[in-house]
């Protein structure tokens, strides 16, 4: 693959001689939907007639959404070698590091030379570096003027002089839709959204396969890769590729020759300890109890509305106990989801099943508590937020900025069991 770096923005061109493998779709492991979706793309560039003769109107753009490290970079530069037309790829935040109108003129440079290489397509990652809200106050990097307005502004126009008759089209990734400026998400910009989300059980497994290729095991990677799929509920893509390595990394520390489970399993607890996915679980389940809180606060009832917040409450505390070895009374043991367990065998006693019961329940009644205690001393922001969207319906991060005032103790945890 033919990759330069002039300076501005990153090319990569198939078609070149030399160009090598490039990443293919099978590197990015599950995602079928979305693979689907940014190839139809590539169709009305390398096809457009057959649309055009039907009278319809080609999406100039599509956003890819989801949290980093779930394969938006991946999947854009598969699109690339999969169509067999160039890629010309910028980070957002580097149009933004510009000054004196630099910024509206690297968009500018930008389209002029996707349009000289057409058909291609221009990926901008981090789109909401670019194209946050203007003119709302302190959102803006700048103050919400000048030049990240200019450089905004100079997008729109260029999204507006492309499409299928240009032979260019847009895919952009953020992970905060709710900042993005209202003019992007227009029909005829980016009125298409494709989602990146955290993989599923099945999906972790079709990564922990893929990348498990790559380096030297005791036994075949799909003897390990579904129960480590069942040990790692909530990792990224980015998250699976780095347990592989670190797994590598173990073995090697101990002078092994081939990597082993003990070294995955390893290799897990540091991902988790490292990236504080257990206290992070805790949050996630005070956030998921913040509506049926809520309501017994306020109604002194509760409706049904919340039913599968709960659901997905329990499943958490299930993977706390069970996976993370987060319980003391059931220590530091991890053991795979139901769905996955060799034989629909359960590999520990009745007795330790009851102490998991227990400690699950009380999990999420600690749970409760906490974001009951959280409400009750925040009764007031939460009638301002509920009036809030009684008005407006949904809310932002900076409408919810606007009620609350910015977030205490930003980079710290908020909530600890
Ligand atoms: P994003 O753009 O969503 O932040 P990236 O595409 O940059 O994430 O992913 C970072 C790395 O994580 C990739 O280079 C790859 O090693 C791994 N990864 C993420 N998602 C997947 C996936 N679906 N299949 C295989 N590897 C993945």
């Amino acid at each position: 693959m033919s990759q330069m770096t002039r300076a501005k923005f990153t090319i990569i061109d198939p078609l070149l001689p030399g160009s090598g493998r490039g990443v293919k779709f099978s590197d990015v492991a599950g995602a079928k939907e979305a693979k689907q979706e940014v190839m139809e793309f590539v169709d009305f560039l390398k096809n457009p007639d057959k649309y055009r003769t039907l009278g319809a109107k080609v999406p100039k753009g599509a956003l890819l959404l989801g949290p980093p490290g779930c394969g938006k970079t991946l999947l854009a530069k598969a699109v690339a070698t999969e169509g067999q037309i160039p890629f010309l790829a910028m980070n957002g935040s580097e149009f933004t590091e510009m000054i004196g109108g630099l910024g509206a003129a690297r968009v500018r440079d930008l389209f002029k030379e996707a349009k000289k290489r057409a058909p291609c397509i221009v990926y901008i990652d981090e789109l909401d570096a670019i194209g946050r809200q203007r003119s709302s106050g302190q959102s803006g990097f700048d103050g919400g003027s000048g030049e990240s307005e200019q450089t905004l502004n100079q997008l729109l126009v260029e999204m507006d002089g492309i499409g299928s008759k240009e032979g260019v089209v847009l895919l952009a990734s953020t992970n905060r839709l709710d900042i993005l400026d209202k003019a992007l998400l227009r029909p005829g910009r980016f009125d298409r959204h494709i989602m990146m989300d955290l993989p599923n059980q099945e999906e972790r497994r079709e990564i922990f396969e893929h990348h498990l290729k790559s380096i030297v095991l005791q036994k075949p990677a799909s003897y390990y890769s579904r129960r480590m799929a069942s040990l790692t509920l909530g990792f990224s893509g980015a998250d699976i590729a780095n347990v592989v390595n670190e797994a590598a990394l173990h073995a090697a520390r101990y002078g092994k020759k081939v990597v082993s489970a003990l070294d995955l399993e390893y290799a897990v607890e540091r991902v988790v300890g490292g990236t504080e996915k257990r206290s992070q679980l805790f949050e996630k389940m005070c956030m998921a109890l913040g509506g049926r809180v809520a309501e017994s606060l306020v109604f002194n009832r509760v409706t049904t509305g919340a039913q599968n917040d709960l659901e997905k409450v329990t499943k958490m505390a299930y993977a706390m106990v069970r996976t993370f070895g987060f319980s003391d009374a059931v220590g530091l043991v991890s053991y795979p989801e139901e769905e996955s367990r060799e034989f629909g065998v359960r590999p520990y006693s009745d007795n330790l099943e009851a102490v998991m019961e227990k400690e699950v329940s009380s999990l999420i009644f600690s749970a409760y508590k906490k974001t009951e205690e959280v409400l009750q001393s925040n009764m007031d922001k939460l009638k301002l937020l509920a009036e809030a969207l009684l008005q407006k319906e949904t809310l932002n991060y900076d409408d919810v900025k606007a009620v609350l005032g910015p977030m205490p103790h930003a980079n710290k945890v908020l909530v600890e069991p």
